[in-house]
């Protein structure tokens, strides 16, 4: 129990800005004199037209999404994507999947449903800790699409480029939208969900070309069909509204931190200040590789389990949570988004000096 903030490095869902949420609070209970929350509001009223209206105009703007693409606020959580692609992209046929990690596999089985999947690679024998170059990645001629994720969460690996490929490119940007400037052109389809990097839980973001929507499977529910869903600017049915409230809220915010061209610098930053002191220690090692690293969830560990644990619980004591690796890599994970203030990641730095100084 305490009275104060902690830094949270959770994966997912995560810390948030502060200053997000103080004024989320201070328009709770009577958004703007409409003498309502946001959350008491009709999804067709003006006051939540104008909201949705504004944080898709804030997020094309920010992410700088050109007008041949459409973006979407669904719900489902990234999860859902896993077969909204295959039934609206597959067109029963073939698709490229990269398996880098837990994620990209698990949307890779589920497009098994409704087509073929050739795996372009997969990095599961040597337990996801480098991304492939591209001269690694075996393309099928006739895939309708390629399939990879961006930044994956669990084992903090994240691409360094963008394949090149000559099917259109699908990627799970769940755990680095918004962290650096994209060029989203060059996608087919990028989507997120938004507890990792952008909102609380509950909201979907998906950027689609729209000269790809139209050719679902003709079994596909309305509601993961992008082609019904671009007809009805997402409103086919009561949207998170929300979430998409929060997200507006957030991306003003990530405006006044300079972007994504500011989210970039201080990723980088974040990043280097933690990387340089693991690459340092004599207690704990890296997971990924170096040229593979994620800027987003960095994964270490002393090799020893009960001493990870203890690490955790030293941490914690110190107002650092949610330090627990994940299940499938064990030891630590600090998840340190957008959100994560250099504060909470120089606060990291000197607790894994002062253990160390403790137990080497
Ligand atoms: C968390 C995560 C998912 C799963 O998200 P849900 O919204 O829980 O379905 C998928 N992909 C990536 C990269 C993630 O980080």
């Amino acid at each position: 129990m305490t009275d104060e903030r902690v830094y949270n490095f959770s994966a997912g869902p995560s810390v948030l800005p502060e200053a997000v949420l103080r004024r989320a609070q201070a328009e709770m209970m009577n958004y703007r004199g409409s003498g309502m929350s946001v959350m008491e509001m009709s999804h067709r009223s003006p006051a939540f037209s104008e909201i949705f209206g504004e944080t898709k105009q804030k997020f094309r703007t920010l992410m700088q999404v050109p007008e041949s693409h459409e973006i979407l606020f669904l719900q489902g959580g990234a999860t859902l994507q896993f077969a909204a692609i295959p039934m609206n992209l597959m067109e029963g046929g073939t698709a490229d999947y990269a398996v880098t990690g837990n994620f990209s596999g698990k949307a890779a089985k589920e497009a098994e449903k409704y087509g073929r999947v050739h795996i372009a690679c997969s990095t599961a024998e040597s337990g996801h800790h480098r991304i492939p170059k591209q001269e690694e990645l075996a393309l099928d001629p006739e895939a309708k699409y390629f399939y990879y994720c961006s930044n994956n969460t669990i084992y903090g690996t994240e691409w360094q480029y963008v394949p090149e490929t000559p099917a259109p490119l699908v990627c799970d940007m769940s755990s680095d939208i918004l962290s650096r400037p994209v060029d989203v052109k060059r996608y087919g389809l990028i989507y997120a969900g938004a507890q990792k990097n952008m909102a609380p839980a509950g909201l979907t973001v998906v950027i689609v070309d729209r000269s790809l929507a139209g050719r679902e499977l003709p079994f596909t529910p309305q509601i993961m069909s992008y082609r019904t869903m671009i007809e009805n600017d997402s409103l086919l049915n009561t949207p998170p509204c929300w979430c998409i409230y929060m997200l507006g809220v957030v991306l003003d915010w990530l405006k006044e931190q300079g972007g994504v061209e500011g989210m970039e610098q201080l990723k980088r930053a974040r990043a280097k200040l933690l990387y340089d002191c693991l690459e340092e220690s004599r207690l704990f090692r890296l997971h990924a590789e170096k040229d593979s690293r994620s800027d987003m969830n960095v994964t270490f560990r002393t090799g020893d389990t009960a001493l990870d644990a203890e690490f955790v619980a030293f941490a914690a004591a110190r107002g650092l949570v949610n330090l627990k690796g994940h299940k499938l890599t064990g030891g630590m994970r600090a998840s340190i988004y957008n959100a994560m203030p250099m504060e909470g990641v120089e606060a990291l730095v000197k607790t894994i000096k002062e253990f160390e100084r403790e137990h080497v």
